[in-house]
């Protein structure tokens, strides 16, 4: 009988802030698939060993599961009715959906128009109230941050310890299923959040003897949206990775020193590497993921073709969400199918036989 998976708090917990009496909320996030590579490993570089740890495999389609399972769990515990966020989208419908099931009131502040159909029409169906704003991520920040210091509502972003918590434990997953740390672990960074989370989990496992090193944390920011890379703010971050759309991050100073203490690098790639990546990795190993999440892929190909990397070399890409959510980028920047009429003779013909 294969282990029943109990969530990542019951799983982890041991090196997470709970204890017996802290209200679990769990949709059983956690313990998604590390996907060898097979043909993007050829296409990429056949002498490394190329995984992916698959996030969008998460009950919301996202990592940000991992941190909301924590943060909504000791809001509760610490008596929280409401809580609120402010989001490229990946949060909000992780927000709306640990709400949901704890029984709390929702509030969620997006950028107009910017975030994906799939994240929006999440947030709806579990039931939060929605806000656009004119504005830009980082303004629904700053707004929901002066929010939840005036009313009694737990602000749930990743300025929020607990998220990071939770979110760390992806590092321990991955040297779990591998077995061992990674030479390498790339992601794609926007609010820093996740960067700064991996970087504390292969830290504490590390400690607690579970591995014998750390990997160097390779961090991707859109070219469009590079603040850690250009050393300031981006007052007008653009993207088609809408998730990492963030000129001011949050988690800023915890993305530079996962960086310099790793031995890693935070840089950025272009959106058609992205795009391009995007489409790899859907089409050779038959795993879609969304947009931003083809940011750590990106910067592998851009690592990779730099000369970085030596024969045997084990790397780690986080696909932070699921490619279902932003279903509107795929249409646009690939393809939509031909039309033709129900005739055998038109099929045939159109498929080229
Ligand atoms: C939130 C998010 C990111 C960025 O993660 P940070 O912790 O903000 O750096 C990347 N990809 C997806 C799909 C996300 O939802």
């Amino acid at each position: 009988m294969p282990k029943v998976w109990h969530g990542l708090i019951r799983e982890y917990k041991d090196f997470l802030p709970v204890t017996d009496k802290t209200p679990v909320v769990t949709l059983q996030e956690g313990n998604t698939p590390l996907i060898p590579t097979r043909r993007l490993n050829m296409a990429i570089n056949p002498d490394i060993e190329i995984y992916l740890k698959y996030d969008g495999a998460n009950p919301t389609g996202s990592f940000k599961d991992r941190g909301m399972t924590m943060a909504v769990s000791k809001a509760k515990e610490q008596g929280a009715k409401s809580i609120i966020c402010a989001s490229t989208g990946n949060t909000s419908a992780a927000a709306a959906a640990y709400g949901a099931s704890a029984g709390m009131e929702v509030f969620v502040l997006i950028p107009d128009g910017k975030i994906a159909l799939g994240k929006l029409a999440q947030a709806m169906a579990y039931g939060a109230q929605v806000l656009q704003i004119h504005g830009n991520f980082d303004e629904a920040l700053t707004l929901v941050t002066e929010i939840s210091a005036g009313f009694p509502i737990t602000l749930v972003n990743s300025v929020n310890p607990f998220r990071i918590e939770g979110q760390k434990t992806a590092a321990f997953e991955v040297i779990d299923q591998l077995g061992f740390a990674p030479d390498y672990h790339f992601l794609p960074v926007g609010n820093a959040g996740n960067i700064t989370a991996y970087w504390k989990g292969y830290q504490e496992y590390l400690a607690a003897g579970k591995s014998r090193k750390t990997p160097r944390m390779m961090g991707w920011q859109a070219a469009g949206s590079a603040p850690i890379v250009l050393d300031q703010i981006v007052e007008n971050p653009s993207t088609v990775a809408t998730a990492i759309r963030i000129g001011n991050p949050a988690s800023w100073k915890g993305a530079v020193a996962a960086r310099d203490e790793s031995g890693g690098k935070i840089d950025s790639v272009t959106d058609e590497e992205i795009l391009a990546a995007y489409r790899m990795i859907a089409s050779l190993e038959g795993v879609f993921c969304e947009p931003a999440s083809a940011a750590s892929v990106a910067g592998l190909i851009k690592s990779n073709k730099a000369g970085l990397f030596n024969p045997g070399d084990k790397i780690v890409c986080t696909l932070t969400g699921h490619g279902l959510k932003d279903a509107d980028v795929a249409l646009s920047v690939i393809d939509t199918p031909q039309t033709v009429d129900a005739k055998l003779p038109s099929v045939l013909k159109a498929l080229g036989f």
